[in-house]
């Protein structure tokens, strides 16, 4: 299977094919600027050693300083933190936030850590790097398995190796460490105020079916936005396995069950199926919330979806996204559906900056004018050059990277 980092060139060749770039830009993009590995040993609770690889890659910082999360995942390599940094850059340039394209990553299984451990490892992984990022540099957040208290660690331990306490090193914190309201909710809640945007465009009917891959961060908040909104969610997953009912799954029930037995399998009131039967389900609406690499060339024929919002990060292959198009199954892709969460995370920085604290109700009229806007704009021109939105989102995304950097 091709890394999800030779997946991100092949996107970025289907978007050249449909609106040439000079080919000195796209021989730079092709790069990232900085990637670093470090060592960071952990004392464990029985005594021993461990160290941990971790990683950060700069990649485009032409529009602002470097911007993304840290994942913690046994499975991240730096070849996968290199895809995230590189979709980062244009997912920011997609909201036209002033920020560059970074990510960051731990090979780990945190779940198998103490909460000391992930302490140590945490406050680690900033000693390695904190001569490379900072406000005005490189400003972290949370990914898969790193959480706001995580980023509170985080900020700490910056602010302590350098005197710089503002706390806009790292964004995704708990409120009371400098964190925005509607931060824990923004990628979710920007994908709702794109879906809003664009249902009717899409197709889709006023009360919709959907079927959501991963019962995290992103899938949990997105489940319980719709179900508010009047749709029906018909199933859900996480790592463990998938649920289904047609007459409709209470989010927080299910949130409920997840809870007390470890995942959503199981729960009573709804069959278990497979990840990949879920995927197949009949509905309006499928929003893979996990990870990449899930819709493909040897899965994409089973999709009976009629249309896909990408809240995770690369869930659909280049492969994939020609047979969808074909289809005419619009896929709403990542870099503008899941871009909520970085433009919020902008505002936690420039609150951090200002000393200021804003009401949710001011972040969220700011997310949606944003997230109206730039979905609008993508999916007038995926119309005006008859290709799919992810092509869209990209030209638009490195035209203003292009232009940032003058080439
Ligand atoms: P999370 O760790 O909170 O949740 C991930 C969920 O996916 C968990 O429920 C996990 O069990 C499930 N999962 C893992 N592997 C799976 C599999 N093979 N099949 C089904 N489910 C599986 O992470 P998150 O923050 O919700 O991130 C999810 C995705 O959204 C990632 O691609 C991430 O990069 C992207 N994203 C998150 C944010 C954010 O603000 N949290 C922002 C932008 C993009």
């Amino acid at each position: 299977m091709p890394t999800p980092f030779e997946h991100a060139m092949h996107q970025l060749a289907r978007a050249h094919a449909v609106h040439a770039f000079p080919e000195a830009f796209l021989t730079v993009l092709k790069h990232p600027k900085r990637q670093i590995r470090v060592a960071i040993p952990v004392k464990m609770d029985d005594g021993t050693l461990s160290v941990f690889e971790g990683y950060r890659v700069q990649y485009n910082n032409a529009r602002g300083p470097f911007k993304g999360g840290i994942r913690y995942h046994q499975d991240t390599d730096i070849e996968e933190v290199k895809a995230l940094a590189f979709w980062m850059a244009l997912k920011c340039a997609v909201v036209n936030i002033p920020m560059g394209g970074g990510k960051g990553g731990v090979t780990v299984n945190p779940k198998e850590l103490s909460k000391r451990e992930l302490e140590e490892l945490s406050r680690g992984w900033v000693r390695s790097l904190y001569e490379v990022i900072g406000p005005q540099k490189d400003v972290p957040a949370p990914d898969v398995n790193t959480t706001p208290e995580i980023m509170a660690w985080m900020s700490d331990e910056f602010g302590k190796l350098t005197g710089d306490t503002s706390g806009a090193v790292i964004t995704g914190k708990p409120i009371a460490n400098g964190g925005s309201e509607g931060r824990g909710t923004a990628t979710a809640q920007g994908g709702f105020y794109v879906f809003e945007a664009l249902r009717e465009k899409l197709g889709l009917p006023a009360s919709c079916s959907v079927v959501i891959q991963g019962f995290g961060n992103a899938g949990e908040h997105a489940a319980e936005l719709w179900v508010k909104a009047g749709h029906k969610i018909v199933g859900l997953s996480d790592s463990k396995g998938a649920i289904v009912n047609e007459a409709g799954l209470d989010p927080q029930v299910v949130l409920a069950h997840k809870k007390a037995n470890g995942s959503v399998a199981g729960f009573p009131g709804a069959r278990t199926i497979t990840n990949d039967e879920l995927l197949a389900l009949p509905c309006d609406l499928l929003i893979p919330a996990a990870l990449e690499n899930q819709i493909r060339a040897d899965n994409v024929a089973t999709i009976q979806a009629k249309a896909i919002l990408e809240l995770a990060n690369g869930p659909t292959t280049p492969e994939a996204d020609d047979a969808l198009f074909a289809r005419g199954i619009q896929v709403v892709p990542d870099i503008l559906a899941n871009a909520g969460g970085v433009t919020v995370s902008t505002f936690e920085w420039e609150q951090n900056l200002r000393g200021e604290h804003w009401s949710e109700a001011d972040v969220f009229a700011k997310l949606k004018t944003i997230m109206d806007r730039e979905a609008n704009e993508i999916f007038t021109k995926a119309a005006g050059l008859k290709t799919d939105l992810r092509r869209a989102a990209f030209i638009l995304a490195l035209e203003r990277i292009r232009q940032a950097m003058g080439m």
